[in-house]
């Protein structure tokens, strides 16, 4: 996708996100709320409180056809067990009690903080066109973290090292 059709694009995807978080607002927790043992290890308080959690049947994808962008077909059909927009995050009513699916959604929670929704958009699009899902870098990045979280890393920040991850991509 070249950068005009981004931008083509861009203001499109941008107002979904709003009326889609605007629509399940009332029924978004904070990940605070829900007392975790685990995640306070490797998140500050302050994201953890910040950060919102929405359990849905089916997790909301823009609708890529509407707009023109039939390469992301595959994205609309993947059925996730966890999706991210902005400072909240989507995750399917069966998984709501695995930690390390919140963990992996927090990463990209941390993303979309601190490139912004645009930079954030162009960088998933573009890697999920090249590498496909699970190798576009913004994935690799939280699957990575994930892995750690998993095999029980002694606690680290994980803001600080994203931050670090971004600047060098
Ligand atoms: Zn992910």
């Amino acid at each position: 996708m070249t950068p005009e059709d981004f931008q083509k694009v861009f203001p499109f995807v941008r107002d979904w996100i709003s009326q889609t978080l605007a629509a399940h607002a009332p029924k978004a927790k904070s990940v605070a709320s829900f007392n975790f043992p685990r995640l306070s290890r490797y998140y500050s308080n302050d994201l953890l409180a910040r950060a919102k959690v929405v359990f849905v049947d089916r997790c909301p994808v823009p609708p890529p056809s509407s707009i023109g962008l039939g390469q992301f077909a595959d994205f609309e059909n993947m059925n996730a067990s966890g999706i991210t927009y902005l400072d909240t995050y989507f995750v399917l009513w069966h998984e709501a009690e695995r930690e390390s699916l919140h963990f992996h959604e927090l990463v990209h929670v941390v993303q979309w903080q601190l490139l912004g929704a645009e930079h954030f958009l162009a960088l998933y699009a573009d890697g999920f066109e090249k590498h496909g899902y699970r190798n576009s870098p913004l994935e690799v990045m939280a699957y990575d973290h994930e892995a750690r979280f998993n095999s029980n890393a002694p606690p680290y920040s994980v803001e600080a090292e994203v931050r670090q991850q971004l600047q060098q991509l």
